[in-house]
């Protein structure tokens, strides 16, 4: 019995799913997850021994690849200070004169714990502000895994949400709005019947949880507009694209600014972090200088801001993100020279170090163009892949991330395993 396979039964007995966040289990993709012992630069090694060149990058954090010397040593450096006040400390306040800078549309901001958190206090916030309840969200986004986010469409364009897993009251349901990603036509539909009642509209702007979907242009505009005429709030979700495709995030990258932001992943160099910020008038309005509530025992913890501090340092070094796209582009370009060499169809959308895969010969644009992709051969792809060395992430739902750590001859051996996994999948 492997060491690996043994952990897994072990986890099995005593972790739902043998797991503590669903997709590790590779139930998409089959098999059973390897467990990590330690990570260094671009990669994973498990606890037999195998290394593994990661594009997963604990799902978006390790931008600058993992155990960074920089980010270990300041979280080493305020260990020693102690774990945690429940005080305010200093390193708050740089964290927030940080991300403001970084990100304008961000005049204030409110540290948390995890994106889950920061995406339910923003939607509070936003109905708080507003006194409004409804809130719209797009099919295949994900913002975690808050009571108003996991529902789906009803059956009509206008019905009602429905609930997507037991436990979420369908009252709730009935309060969220879902629509199709890229389709303003829709958008405007459903604002024209129900603009009055809606709070806000919540959105990755690069849709990093259904693969990974660029916005059409003049889309994230338009909906800008729409939530201005209509006096809802514009949310961008950010956790996974803050930071990371540029260093005030999509909202830069697109020129849209949105009337409150979260946060996660990045902002946290692989510490639970998250958070959530914008207009001040907005932000004034949370507890203690405003009524709405929300707190944290741990929100602020000196060693995660440490922590994110050093990483938010890293990732504002000039040309940063410049090479993170070059590599992205090579490993992309590669992919699909050796794609076509096997007589796969196959296409890949990418915006500077985040991308997604598609086993289609189509631009994927949607949902229901990522959701018609040939799952199988992804399933096959990512088992030769990972066989080969190369850890892709275990759904081809999930987008890919690329880190500084990454070098070409990282590439290169990724390409060489890609050459014999796109084989096995078209089998
Ligand atoms: N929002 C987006 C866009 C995410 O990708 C995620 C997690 O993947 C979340 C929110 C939830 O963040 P967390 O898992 O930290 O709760």
């Amino acid at each position: 019995m492997t060491r690996n396979h043994d952990l897994f039964r072990r986890a099995q007995e005593l972790l739902p799913g043998g797991v503590n966040s669903p997709v590790r289990a590779f139930k998409s993709v089959g098999g059973e997850p390897f467990f990590t012992a330690r990570a260094d630069g671009a990669c994973l090694w498990d606890v037999e021994g195998n290394r593994y060149i990661d594009y997963v990058g604990s799902w978006g954090p390790m931008i600058v690849g993992h155990n960074h010397p920089q980010v270990r040593e300041a979280v080493e450096r305020a260990v020693r200070d102690g774990l945690s006040f429940g005080t305010p400390c200093p390193a708050e306040v740089t964290m927030a004169e940080t991300i403001t800078r970084l990100v304008p549309s961000v005049e204030m901001v409110r540290m948390v714990n995890s994106g889950t958190e920061a995406t339910m206090s923003a939607i509070r916030l936003a109905r708080g502000a507003t006194g409004r309840s409804k809130v719209v969200k797009f099919e295949g986004c994900y913002h975690g895994h808050g009571d108003s986010f996991l529902v789906k469409a009803g059956s009509g364009a206008l019905t009602l949400g429905v609930p997507t897993s037991p436990g979420v009251p369908k009252a709730n349901a009935d309060l969220t709005l879902t629509l199709p990603y890229n389709d303003l036509a829709a958008a405007e539909a459903l604002f024209a019947a129900e603009g009055e009642a809606i709070a806000c509209v919540i959105v990755e702007p690069i849709a990093g949880n259904m693969n990974c979907i660029l916005p059409r242009d003049g889309y994230l505009q338009g909906l800008r507009e729409l939530c201005t005429r209509h006096g809802a709030l514009l949310i961008f979700d950010e956790v996974m694209t803050g930071f990371r495709v540029a260093p005030g995030g999509a909202q830069q990258l697109y020129g849209v600014a949105p009337d409150l932001t979260t946060f996660g992943k990045i902002i946290g160099g692989g510490m639970p972090v998250g958070a959530y910020g914008g207009r001040r008038e907005l932000m004034r309005l949370i507890a203690p200088a405003g009524p709405i509530y929300q707190a944290g025992t741990l929100s602020g913890n000196p060693v995660a801001m440490a922590a994110g501090l050093a990483m938010l340092e890293l990732i504002q070094q000039p040309g940063f993100h410049a090479e993170l796209e070059r590599k992205t582009r090579l490993l992309a370009d590669g992919l699909l020279t050796v794609a076509a060499e096997a007589g796969v169809p196959f296409s890949v959308n990418r915006v500077c170090g985040m991308f997604g895969l598609f086993f289609t010969d189509a631009r994927v644009e949607s949902y229901a163009q990522a959701t018609a992709c040939d799952t199988a051969a992804f399933n096959r792809f990512f088992h030769g892949m990972l066989k080969r060395g190369v850890y892709l992430a275990p759904s081809a739902f999930e987008a890919g991330f690329m880190s500084a750590a990454h070098g070409e001859q990282d590439i290169a051996d990724t390409l060489e395993a890609a050459r014999a996994a796109f084989r096995e999948a078209k089998a």
